[in-house]
């Protein structure tokens, strides 16, 4: 496998020897995890934005938190649409 970034082939330990990028894949319960991580109110959302903005040297993360950051802005688009149109999102009465 060769690095996206620079083209250098990867060592056995799939990260580049030039850019020092990973590409370790993500476990099953490492993706778990990080999804509990960044559903966390505040400090869960702090984590995910540093990550999506390249705070982690695995490209792997990177993506997976800048996916689940769009999903976060997509999810908050549709509560401030909610909130304007005046739709019950938690129907109480
Ligand atoms: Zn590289």
């Amino acid at each position: 496998m060769y690095c996206y970034n620079c083209g250098k082939k990867l060592n056995d330990k799939n990260i580049c020897p030039e850019c020092q990028k990973s590409y370790t894949p993500i476990s099953m319960w490492g993706y778990l995890g990080y999804e509990i991580l960044f559903a966390l109110p505040v400090i869960g959302w702090i984590i995910l934005i540093i990550l999506a903005l390249g705070g982690t040297k695995n490209i792997n993360l990177r993506n997976f938190a800048r996916s689940y950051f769009c999903l976060l802005i997509i999810f908050i688009i549709f509560v401030i649409l909610a909130i304007i149109l005046n739709i019950d999102i938690l129907p109480l009465n």
